[in-house]
């Protein structure tokens, strides 16, 4: 999808950096915003976060957000 769309705009392909708001945590200690799979801020490996969907999520990705926690 990513591939065909430069090819249609026709831009460079660039990685996209892009977190669903489900995995979206937000390090309290330097205040960088990472992927949660990742376990630790990539940036200060601080394990301290605020979970982004949690806060600012609406009901269903709350729920989904549950269902991930107790699945892990
Ligand atoms: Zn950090």
């Amino acid at each position: 999808m990513g591939k065909l769309l430069s090819l249609i705009i026709g831009k460079e392909e660039k990685p996209v950096q892009a977190i669903p708001l489900e995995h979206a945590a937000l390090c309290i200690n330097c205040e960088t915003v990472f992927d949660m799979t990742e376990r630790a801020c990539p940036v200060c490996c601080s394990e301290v976060y605020l979970n982004v969907g949690i806060a600012f999520g609406d009901e269903e990705t709350r729920s989904r957000i549950r269902q991930l926690a107790v699945t892990a």
